[in-house]
């Protein structure tokens, strides 16, 4: 364990040179530094001070395997006694098992990989690929890429600004980004609408979109199967008609769909893959988090066949390198990642323990009136946060519901970190009954001691 003095000097040093996530440091400072974990085990992080926390986002609803895996370091440590890398123009055992073990859990004729380092470079790697397919099947005008408001699919180059409408800090804007609405009926957008009828609005909306720009215009429509990110609350999951009504529409208008399953791949919904919820088989899909469990940083764009054999003969290659796609280190990694999940059918008990989990979310309800509506499949459940159950009106920022709500989970020794408009739970796909018991308790308790602090009970 590292001493008081150390973390102090520890959390001075991270002040003065730690530029981190979406943070300002000098709030940090105020609130007397960041947190430093130094272990973890399980669905348990401990800080330098000793204390015990669950994280109850596993990372950033990436750590899908848990704390601790020594199997896995053990196979790295060993990858990296015998080779760390390649010589140009080679590749390596494990990198060659591990895109063979993606063509098999993959649905659909999704059978050929780039390997990439993170979800950014992933989407950015298969928005190039469409591009570049419809300039070698010769129709070079098809360049926009079409995603849902509010979604999130990386903050590099182009994927910043799909879904996103406006980065004050960093327009222009990417050329060819249309955005077409979420289909999440829980956020009452156009009102009280069932799950189906958003979802046809907003497939419908997406074909709109096509015709108005010009088929020929459009190369692509990028989607999360099930919305991890967008309108804050709770993401319901698309109603049944969605995601066939898009491949249709897709196919009917020669545009690919890519499915960004960034955070639903590898267990998060209760299956493999978020897209087998609906029996659809996109033309790109992009893997990460959960591929390595973040153990490593590895990514990666998937392709059909079909896709993929537009690139085949020497004029037609895809040109793009990455020094560290395909690293034999942290395809050793990632393949341990997805024999562990199997072996230890991680999936099935992201489907179980998910559900369990929800209903003890929703639960909440009947003692807490800030709780509105509860969604989630598998291991990624949202709970809304709301003034008015009835009419859905949400807290101002000036109440800084988040706030107090994510201090009072760290007290209860939770990280869960809550926005004003809900909170989202993705803990690892490990996570027992017991555990959530835990968890939920731990909610019950602070959202308890909000609702007193606001004087709501
Ligand atoms: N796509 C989705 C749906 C994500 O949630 C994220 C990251 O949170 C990304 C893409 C980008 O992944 P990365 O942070 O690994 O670049």
């Amino acid at each position: 364990m590292v001493d008081v003095i150390e973390t102090e000097a520890l959390r001075r040093t991270a002040l003065e040179h730690l530029w981190m996530h979406n943070q300002d440091w000098v709030r940090m400072a105020e609130e007397g530094g960041p947190p430093i974990v130094v272990e973890g085990s399980g669905i348990r992080v401990t800080d330098s001070e000793g204390n015990s926390f669950i994280d109850c986002n596993g990372g950033y609803a990436s750590v899908n395997l848990g704390y601790g895996r020594t199997e896995i370091a053990d196979a790295v440590r060993e990858q990296m006694h015998r080779l760390v890398y390649f010589p140009q123009g080679s590749t390596t055992e494990p990198v060659i098992r591990l895109l063979e073990k993606l063509a098999e859990v993959t649905p659909g004729s999704l059978e050929r990989s780039w390997p990439v380092t993170g979800g950014s470079e992933a989407n950015e790697t298969a928005v190039k690929i469409a591009r570049a397919y419809h300039k070698r099947r010769g129709e070079a005008g098809r360049y926009k890429i079409i995603s849902r408001k509010g979604s999130y699919h990386g903050a590099t180059g182009a994927v910043m600004w799909m879904g996103a409408a406006s980065h004050a800090d960093y327009g222009p804007s990417f050329p060819g980004m249309v955005y077409a609405p979420q289909p999440n009926h829980l956020s009452r957008e156009f009102g009280r609408e069932t799950a189906s009828e958003c979802a046809v609005r907003c497939a419908e909306a997406v074909e709109k979109l096509i015709e108005y720009h010009g088929a020929d215009t459009v190369a692509a429509v990028i989607a999360e199967p099930i919305a991890s990110h967008g309108t804050e609350g709770p993401k319901a999951a698309p109603g049944e008609e969605y995601w066939p009504m898009l491949r249709q529409i897709c196919d009917r208008h020669g545009v690919l769909l890519i499915a960004d399953e960034v955070v639903c791949g590898f267990g998060r919904t209760g299956k493999w893959f978020g897209v087998e919820h609906f029996g659809v088989v996109p033309d790109l899909m992009t893997v990460a988090k959960g591929l390595i469990s973040s153990y490593l940083p590895m990514a990666a764009a998937i392709a059909t066949r079909e896709v993929a054999d537009a690139f085949a003969g020497e004029e037609n290659i895809f040109r793009q390198s990455l020094t560290f796609g395909g690293h034999p280190v942290t395809a050793t990694a990632a393949l341990r990642n997805i024999e562990i999940i199997e072996s230890e059918g991680l999936v099935e008990n992201s489907a179980e323990t998910g559900a369990y989990m929800l209903e003890q979310l929703t639960s909440l309800r009947e003692d807490h009136p800030i709780v509105g509506d509860t969604a989630g499949l598998g291991l990624m459940i949202g709970v809304g946060l709301v003034k008015d159950r009835e009419t859905g009106e949400r807290f101002g920022k000036e109440v800084k519901l988040a706030d107090r709500l994510t201090e009072s989970f760290r007290r209860e020794g939770l990280f869960l970190r809550a926005g004003d408009g809900g909170v989202n739970f993705s803990p690892p796909l490990c996570i027992t009954r017991a555990e959530v018991d835990e968890i939920v308790a731990g909610v019950d308790r602070s959202l308890g001691a909000v609702e007193r602090q606001l004087s709501i009970r």
